[in-house]
């Protein structure tokens, strides 16, 4: 429901990554009063590179990590330029920048920095301030609107500071901490254990014999860039049933070589797997993806993260007992991430404001049920609940909301990118075959839009 009506909120956004900043910008725009408080000492989030690692335990098993971002030195995007940029501020090419269609990460990172100059939306962030707890100041209060605790603390300080705001945006990402599989032997294993998450470069790993855990995105791109160092790659996959771009891969390397699942880690070295075969490593790397987690909520109970599902969520966004007040930007995975993100933010803006109201409590509750159960039937574990891969939700979540849906351009650059990466997982960055629908796109009015 759309109504005239627009009353201005205190709101907290916590995160200054692509999701906190799209916050910010529409929240500002619906006329609430925003602070974005980052831990860090600039914006970007995952794309604020981070060299230095050192001080992090190497599987990331911390509850709170020193380090956010677990982007590696030569990662390059996944997705073409095109498709990436927020509806109103494209994705361009840049002279004397990374000109590619799947830049380095640190274009992405200037891209983030150019939108918060275009918008202005520095002024709005507190930089080096981490939230460490939020929670509800009167809840159970019947008739008073829910107001929130958020007490934070600056890089250089001791001291706690305790503010009240209307409401508040949760935007903090979630791949930062580690997932971690449970292998036999994992903890008596001696030599060097680690998660993608401390990765940065191959060179530590020169002569090693390496074994790689997982085989979904880092796991092939670290595996990739490891054959030109180490002695020998060892790529541990729950199924040998690969792409035909991986099989390529690994038969052209012959110190990259595939193995199933591992049955155990004896301490000695031997890494043996669940078809008998074995190896002696110096390392293992865990690409075993990341765990949601929001060590600083406190919501009684009300969200809980249990195997990666964060709930009750109403689409992915509001938990339905402190809806609007409450929200979390960014959880779905496998979407065009910036135009959804700034789909939600401004979602989340017309609630506050009272220009959009939500279903009930009970439709609510009611959906999530039918979500879940939906996923219970197809057979999606429970750790993939927020894993979309369907543009039909996308475009629903859109209509639903007053959105415009992606343009058709951006979801087919996007399947042909992964087409490609499936057939030519070493070459899809630098050669594809999908020009004509790269004309359309870059003829189109997203595009074009600034001149
Ligand atoms: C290796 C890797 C490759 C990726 N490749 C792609 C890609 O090719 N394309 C793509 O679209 N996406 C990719 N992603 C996903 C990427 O995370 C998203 O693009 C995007 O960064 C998500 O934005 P976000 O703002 O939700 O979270 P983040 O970028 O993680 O930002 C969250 C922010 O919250 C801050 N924060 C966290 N906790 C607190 C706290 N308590 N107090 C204050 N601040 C806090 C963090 O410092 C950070 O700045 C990749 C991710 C990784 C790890």
């Amino acid at each position: 429901m759309v109504s005239e009506k627009g009353q201005s909120r205190n709101v907290c956004v916590i995160g200054a990554g692509p999701s906190g900043l799209v916050a910010a910008r529409e929240l500002r725009k619906e006329g609430h009063n925003v602070v974005v408080m980052e831990q860090s000492h600039d914006v970007g989030g995952q794309w604020l590179y981070e060299p230095n690692v050192e001080s992090e335990d190497p599987l990331g098993r911390d509850k709170v990590l020193k380090v956010h971002s677990s982007v590696y030195a030569s990662l390059r995007l996944t997705s073409p330029r095109e498709i990436m940029g927020y509806t109103d501020f494209p994705f361009l090419i840049k002279k004397g920048r990374d000109m590619r269609r799947f830049p380095g990460h640190r274009e992405l990172w200037l891209y983030l920095r150019d939108f918060c100059d275009w918008f202005g939306l520095r002024e709005m962030i507190r930089f080096n301030t981490r939230v460490e707890y939020v929670g509800m100041l009167n809840y159970g209060e019947f008739g008073k609107d829910l107001k929130w605790i958020v007490r934070n603390k600056g890089k250089n300080s001791e001291k706690e500071v305790e503010e009240i705001f209307d409401a508040v945006v949760v935007a903090t990402g979630h791949y930062s901490h580690p997932r971690l599989p449970s292998i036999k032997g994992m903890d008596a294993w001696k030599r060097k254990q680690m998660h993608s998450h401390v990765y940065r470069v191959p060179e530590p790993f020169r002569n090693e014999v390496v074994v790689v855990v997982g085989n979904s995105l880092s796991g092939q791109d670290i595996s990739m860039e490891l054959v030109e160092v180490a002695k020998e790659i060892h790529l541990s996959a729950k199924s040998l049933n690969i792409t035909e771009g991986l099989s390529k891969v690994i038969s052209k390397h012959e110190n990259l070589r595939l193995h199933p699942q591992i049955d155990c880690l004896y301490e000695d070295g031997k890494v043996l797997f669940v078809d008998g075969s074995w190896v002696m490593a110096d390392t293992i790397l865990y690409c075993t993806g990341y765990s949601y987690t929001f060590p600083f909520l406190d919501t009684k109970g009300i969200v809980v993260v249990d195997d990666d599902r964060v709930g009750p969520l109403y689409e992915h966004t509001f938990p339905p007992s402190l809806a609007p007040s409450l929200s979390f930007i960014g959880i779905p995975r496998k979407i065009i991430g910036f135009p959804f993100f700034e789909s939600q933010a401004r979602w989340i803006a017309q609630l506050l404001s009272g220009k959009r109201t939500l279903p009930s409590w009970d439709e609510m509750m009611q959906s999530i049920g039918e979500f879940y159960q939906s996923r219970d039937l197809a057979g999606i574990p429970k750790h993939n609940t927020h894993e979309i891969a369907n543009f039909e939700y996308c475009d629903s979540y859109a209509d639903q909301i007053g959105f415009p849906r992606l343009e058709e351009w951006r979801k087919q650059l996007c399947i042909s990118a992964l087409v490609n990466a499936d057939v030519n997982l070493e070459t899809y960055k630098d050669s594809w075959e999908d020009d004509e629908l790269l004309q359309e796109a870059l003829q189109s009015p997203h595009l074009t839009q600034l001149g």
